[in-house]
């Protein structure tokens, strides 16, 4: 079974007819998929690449770039995304440690790129632009337009992801040709996929969320998207009549709601709104349901595991919850001895399923240490069954996570969960956002400390805002320290980065 032709059986019997639709008007058929994937898989293969090589990826953006990825499992080789935010000594680590076959990176970076790529052992370093220039079409537009896709097994690797690199340095999650292919169609189905449905697609492609959620969920439904390439509030809100899905992180909607312009006459025709890799504000949610009379679908996953909880597409959507294990996945929150919490009680997130991966990229440790004896993978984040959520109490079959483990504070022997006091301060006036982060403190071990971002043109007095958690939390969750700063430090991925805020306020 290969992954992609898992994704092909979805594409329409026309093949003529539209499946991407660029900014600049560029249309490309189903057609034009199949031909152009099978001309680079054909490159590939007359590389005469190794078994089970790398291709690593750091290009912008663009159609291409997706058909190289299809290209890639096509012909069986392991495809490997880079952040197009990277910079040279990233780079450099990322290549020296996936030692890929081929690197595929801009004209603009080539120089450095290929130096770092050659020197790390790289027989073949091709650019690709946006602008469908560079040496990789060039030497692919000479290729038969057909190709027969290679069979693999389903444990076989499709692609090496790496992490976000939010909690630490990035690990590359080796995802397998099944992982990817059971993940697509369970999401098919749970959040009702159908005929005539258009994905607006502005989301990067060098991650789980663009690539494999969204690429996937219009491919193996045959879907047209619209493709843009990156998050411009005005083109959104352009080509939204014409759309029905739109997946997005939380910034997207906090950007949207910010404009007039994004209203229930823009939205007619979209069904489904999906948010996901960081957590959504209930705040978020909740405008977003009164402004455009449909809520969020928050789904909750992670480079290791693709998907694995969802809220569902029919059925009660809480804001503050990621909602319900999807088919096939199973989750369970347990004590630091892996025994089930109750309903209400906070543990760690352990997850199996066909979606898990195979392990981390050339650490056996690291792998053997993030699964249970009984083969469950650990999250690293901290949730609950049911519980409280969005002013009220969420379901006890769904989830709500409340942190990742290693923002976990231990102050003066008590569990403190920075999500608690955050919503806290969250829904205090004034305030936009905050992150509850743990320093060290000579008696307690570690000290609560809050650092928030304040509302447009809005004062925050860090004295009254403690005052006023006094009144609502117990003593040993109050931040003894309260910072205003104008952001907070995020990562390419837009995830905020407490290791980053931790450092910055512990010395
Ligand atoms: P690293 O593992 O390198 O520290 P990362 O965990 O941020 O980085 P990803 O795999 O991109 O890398 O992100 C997965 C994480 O994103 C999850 O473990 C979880 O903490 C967070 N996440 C994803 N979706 C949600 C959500 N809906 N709500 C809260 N957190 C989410
Ligand atoms: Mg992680």
């Amino acid at each position: 079974m290969n992954l992609y032709s898992v994704l092909e059986k979805g594409f329409p019997k026309d093949k003529s007819a539209c499946a991407i639709e660029t900014q600049d008007g560029l249309y490309y058929s189903w057609k034009d998929i199949e031909r152009g994937t099978a001309m680079m898989a054909n490159l590939l293969k007359n590389l005469k690449l190794p078994k089970g090589s790398r291709v690593a990826v750091q290009v912008e953006k663009s159609p291409e770039a997706l058909f190289l990825y299809l290209a890639t499992i096509r012909a069986g080789y392991i495809y490997l995304p880079l952040n197009t935010a990277y910079q040279a000594a990233e780079i450099q680590y990322f290549l020296e440690n996936a030692q890929p076959a081929l690197v595929v990176c801009t004209s603009k970076n080539f120089s450095w790129v290929s130096k770092v790529a050659f020197k790390s052992g790289t027989k073949h370093v091709f650019t690709l632009d946006e602008d469908r220039k560079g040496s990789l079409l060039d030497r692919a537009s000479v290729q038969s337009d057909k190709f027969k896709t290679v069979d693999m097994k389903d444990n076989d690797l499709a692609a090496i992801l790496y992490t976000s690199g939010t909690t630490g340095r990035s690990k590359g999650a080796m995802l397998s040709h099944n992982n990817l292919a059971s993940n697509a169609k369970v999401l098919q189905k749970f959040w009702g996929w159908k005929k005539g449905d258009v994905l607006l697609h502005a989301l990067p492609i060098f991650h789980v969320h663009g690539l494999f959620v969204a690429a996937h969920g219009a491919l193996i439904n045959g879907s047209k998207m619209i493709w843009l390439p990156r998050l411009d509030t005005a083109q959104l809100i352009h080509y939204m009549p014409q759309s029905t899905v739109l997946m997005g992180v939380p910034t997207f909607y906090v950007r949207l709601l910010a404009d007039n312009g994004f209203n229930k006459s823009v939205t007619r025709n979209m069904r489904l709104f999906v948010s996901g890799s960081a957590p959504l504000l209930t705040e978020t949610f909740n405008s977003f349901k009164e402004r455009i009379g449909q809520p969020i679908l928050e789904r909750y996953g992670m480079s290791e595991t693709v998907m694995l909880v969802s809220n569902p597409y029919q059925g009660e959507r809480v804001g503050g919850s990621v909602g319900l294990p999807l088919p096939g996945v199973k989750v369970r929150v347990v004590d630091d001895n892996n025994r089930p919490c109750d309903v209400n009680e906070i543990g760690n997130v352990q997850v199996k399923g066909p979606n898990v991966f195979q392990g981390y990229w050339q650490m056996p440790e690291k792998t053997a240490e993030e699964f249970t004896k009984d083969g469950w993978f650990k999250t690293g984040d901290v949730g609950r069954w049911g519980g409280a959520a969005n002013g009220g109490e969420a379901p006890k079959n769904y989830l709500c996570i409340v942190g990742r483990s290693k923002d976990l504070i231990i102050s003066g022997g008590y569990n403190v969960y920075p999500k608690e006091i955050e919503s806290f301060i969250d829904d205090m006036e004034g305030v936009f956002e905050s992150a509850v982060i743990g320093i060290p403190h000579p008696d307690f071990g570690e000290a609560v400390m809050a650092v928030v971002v304040p509302k447009e043109g809005a004062k925050l007095d860090s004295q009254a805002m403690i005052a006023t958690l006094k009144t609502q939390i117990a003593n040993f969750k109050i931040p003894k320290r309260l910072e205003v700063v104008a952001d907070l430090p995020r990562n390419a991925m837009g995830k905020v980065q407490k290791n980053i805020l931790r450092q910055q306020f512990s010395s």
